[in-house]
């Protein structure tokens, strides 16, 4: 096969549920004749009836034009029996997640369409290789997996499998575009680019929650607070903890239950309890009432400070300093810099107020022989909003007064200190170096390319930038100090820091 297109070929789109009418709609609306089939009696012709009325809203709304919305419609065509769907020069199978039906329906349907149409399928989670497997022409199956709700989610991931032929993935790639979205192609493993990577936003929350470091509030404040559209207990509990736990455990199974993707039992008796999130009316917060606001902890101001030197740096240390120009203003005197000690945050006469590293403030004290410390979390969109949520943790060594200065000092800079349990990484630090570890795994393994991971992540579930990005911004050293701090402390294989991070850590002065 060479120089494949498939523009303008008639589309068969099997499965008329939730994604296989939104893949039609989207096929029409760029100008396919769609072909839509369905086993459920009256399936594809009430998917169209319900595309109908989303359409004739559009055009009330004045966002369509009423001939386009005639014209979208005029193209899709239910049928009764595949064999109508003859004409079709690409397939697109968005029926139930099942391994089984899904290799049925692609043997029948080769029975059907010409020797050169192209078969793609929609899973989510199974294997395109898998599915592949005992067809005639294993080459011409492509994973072409959009995110619901299709006609607004601009990300596809182009999966190919072993026998995927390279010509068929590049034809699937320029069609997407074609049809307003933005490709990226992947490689067949579980749970591809996004649903992999986004493994430790939720993996994390939930072993912060198992040890009890923080609430779902406060998880939730201090995710949103770094830019997430929304925090992982609230996102979960709208996702639904039964899809989420499957997701999860569909992945570690399929790593051959590789400790870095398991599943949490703080889910799993969500999901025994029947607590399934929004859906039932209950998950991790009560709906519809939803999360309660966090308490309002008043902060009084710092005890008048004799010296204040911040440390650092980097872009945090910068904003540190602008922080406290601005909060010694008044006493008319400023903090003095020191870039070289090797640690970013403040010393306050002495209070050490220090960002993570990845150890947690008791640790951090021993090492540097002092006691009054507090660890605070990365502040990742910078210069930080007034108000910022913000965790930290005291050391336990600590005074009264360190324990009282450390959230006075970081409401003094603009936060809103929220106080979690001493644990490595903190929230923000934790979470995201998670990510782009797993993102650099994903790279590392051939699934994607570091410009694929940050477009899918931030197209297929909206993060706020992409892990590469993140790294970009922080430092590679950084992100493995804190991998290295977690796997110190927790001794397992689900802490390890991706080879090729390990390799650049080293590398760098
Ligand atoms: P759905 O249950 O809404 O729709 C599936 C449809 O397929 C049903 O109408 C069913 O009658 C029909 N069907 C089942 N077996 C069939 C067969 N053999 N031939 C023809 N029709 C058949 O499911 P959905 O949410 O639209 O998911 C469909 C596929 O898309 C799955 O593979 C799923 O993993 C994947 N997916 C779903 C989402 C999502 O958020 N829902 C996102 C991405 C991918």
């Amino acid at each position: 096969m060479t120089s494949l297109t498939l523009q303008g070929a008639p589309v068969l789109v099997v499965g008329a549920g939730i994604m296989g009418a939104g893949i039609a709609q989207v096929a029409a609306a760029a100008g396919h004749r769609v072909m839509l089939f369905d086993t459920r009696d009256g399936a594809a012709a009430s998917a169209r009836e319900r595309l109908a009325a989303t359409l004739d809203g559009l055009v009330a709304k004045g966002k369509l034009a009423a001939g386009q919305a005639q014209a979208t419609l005029a193209r899709i065509e239910p049928i009764a029996a595949l064999q109508q769907a003859s004409g079709a020069r690409l397939v697109v199978e968005a029926i139930v997640e099942d391994l089984a039906a899904k290799r049925t329906l692609l043997r029948q349907l080769e029975a059907v369409v010409d020797a050169d149409a192209v078969l793609a399928t929609n899973t989510s989670s199974i294997s395109v290789t898998a599915l592949a497997a005992g067809l005639a022409q294993p080459q011409r199956l492509v994973g072409m997996h959009f995110f619901n709700p299709v006609p607004l989610m601009k990300l596809v991931e182009v999966v190919s499998g072993l026998h995927t032929h390279p010509d068929v993935a590049a034809a699937i790639f320029d069609l997407a575009k074609a049809w307003g979205k933005v490709p990226v192609h992947a490689r067949s493993t579980p749970g591809f680019i996004v649903n992999r990577i986004a493994r430790p936003y939720y993996a994390e929350a939930l072993a912060l929650l198992h040890e009890q470091v923080a609430t779902p509030q406060m998880l939730d404040a201090c995710l949103r607070a770094a830019g997430f559209r929304m925090g992982p207990c609230e996102l979960m509990d709208l996702i639904g903890h039964d899809t989420n736990f499957a997701v999860t455990n569909s992945v570690y199974e399929a790593n051959f239950y590789d400790k870095r993707y398991m599943p949490s039992l703080v889910q799993r008796e969500l999901v025994d309890g029947g607590l399934l999130g929004r859906k039932t009316g209950r998950g991790f917060y009560r709906y519809p009432e939803g999360a309660p606001a966090l308490p309002v902890a008043l902060h009084e101001a710092p005890a008048t400070a004799r010296a204040l030197t911040v440390h650092g740096g980097d872009a945090v240390a910068d904003f540190l300093e602008q922080a406290a120009t601005a909060a010694l203003a008044p006493q008319g005197w400023g903090p003095r810099r020191e870039s070289g000690s090797g640690w970013t945050g403040l010393a306050v006469d002495g209070l050490h107020l220090v960002l993570t590293d990845g150890r947690p403030a008791y640790a951090w004290a021993a090492a540097h022989g002092q006691a009054d410390v507090a660890v605070f979390d990365r502040p990742l969109m910078l210069p930080a909003a007034p108000g910022t949520a913000l965790a930290y943790a005291v050391a336990d060594s600590a005074s009264e007064s360190g324990r009282t200065q450390a959230p006075a000092w970081l409401a003094a800079l603009g936060f809103t200190p929220l106080a979690v349990a001493d644990t490595p990484g903190l929230v923000v630090a934790r979470t995201v170096a998670m990510l782009i570890n797993e993102a650099a795994d994903a790279v590392r393994q051939g699934v994607c390319t570091p410009e694929g991971a940050d477009a899918a992540m931030k197209l297929g579930v909206n993060y706020p930038a992409g892990p590469f990005e993140w790294l970009a911004r922080w430092s590679v050293p950084g992100v493995a100090g804190v991998i290295d701090a977690l796997d110190a402390l927790y001794r397992g294989e689900r802490y390890r820091l991706s080879p090729g991070l390990r390799q650049r850590a080293r590398a760098l002065p």
